[in-house]
């Protein structure tokens, strides 16, 4: 049998015939020059920097977001210098920091949610029928002491889902229902600064008629945005019926996925299912861009 100095040494020089073969690639080499380090530091991450050159190439004719081809919608796997580490993160593109930018602008985003009607919804856009017929059912039988699903609705950036779902709480207000939508990455920022706040804006959001936790996926995944804040909301809307909507840009398989960030597909699961007891799972396809 091999002994394990000689497996160690087999790997080592497969590592550096990888880094080797990958500066044939122009971009590769270029991107690995850059970094004022030491070169066993540049092998051992071949592969990242293999997949941040993948980013780049993607990146190089993109449009805009919603023909994203980077495995994290908006944001591309980048290498950093630390403390002579070299160490890698996902960044926003530059579409997504315009994007992140608008969304945190309050009064941008509240005019647009208040502007929402439904009878300015294109009711011909192929895309969308199955959609409004959902949504014109759901407007006329709400009640809220009755057990309504709300909607997992999730389609490519810009193709109005935020719209769509703000023009059917428009309507519910209208008679006198509570609605709340909060723009989940942004949420989970000011309950970070406003920890004095936190349990007072949980519980508003668990009690609220009908809730929209927009944009779900886009946040930086971590235990605590996951199990104390969305789980928790989750569990107590289930237990008490309170109908609640979801916009995402991934489908429920890929933001499950997402979830188990840190590998934990058990409590990633535990959330989706709860998402999947809440709401019935709607996409819009291929839909025309709404942003100008
Ligand atoms: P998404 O949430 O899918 O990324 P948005 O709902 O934010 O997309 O829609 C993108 C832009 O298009 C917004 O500025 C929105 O106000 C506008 N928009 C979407 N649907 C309509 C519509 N039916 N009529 C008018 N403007 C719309
Ligand atoms: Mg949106």
């Amino acid at each position: 049998m091999e002994s394990t100095f000689k497996t160690n040494e087999r790997i080592e020089n497969s590592i550096k015939t990888n880094y080797i073969k990958a500066q044939s690639d122009e971009t590769f080499k270029k991107l690995i020059n850059s970094f004022d380090v030491d070169e066993h530091e540049k092998i051992v991450n071949t592969s990242k920097f293999q997949d941040t050159v993948e980013c780049l190439k993607n990146c190089k004719n993109c449009k805009g977001l919603t023909n994203c081809k980077n495995a994290n919608i908006g944001y591309v796997f980048y290498p950093e210098l630390y403390n002579d580490k070299i160490e890698f993160y996902y960044k926003p593109c530059k579409f997504m920091k315009e994007e992140i930018n608008k969304q945190n602008n309050k009064v941008t985003r509240e005019k647009e949610i208040d502007n929402a009607s439904m009878k300015d919804l294109d009711i011909n856009d192929k895309a969308r029928v199955k959609v409004i017929k959902w949504i014109t059912k759901f407007i006329n039988n709400y009640d809220n002491t009755k057990k309504n699903k709300g909607l997992y609705l999730h389609g490519s950036f810009g193709c109005g889902k935020t719209y769509i779902i703000s023009a059917v709480f428009n309507e519910l207000k209208k008679m006198g229902y509570k609605t709340e939508i909060v723009y989940f990455p942004t949420l989970l920022r000011d309950l970070k600064s406003n920890f004095d706040e936190l349990e007072s804006t949980i519980n508003y959001l668990e009690n609220v008629d009908l809730l929209l936790i927009d944009d779900i996926g886009a946040e930086k995944v971590s235990e605590w945005s996951r199990d104390e804040i969305l789980g928790t909301i989750l569990q107590t809307r289930m237990n008490d019926y309170k109908t609640t909507f979801f916009t995402s840009n991934y489908t429920i398989d890929e933001l499950e996925k997402r979830l188990a960030k840190d590998d934990n597909k058990i409590a990633a699961n535990r959330v989706i299912e709860r998402i999947k007891i809440l709401t019935d799972d709607i996409e819009i396809q291929e839909g025309e861009n709404r942003r100008k």
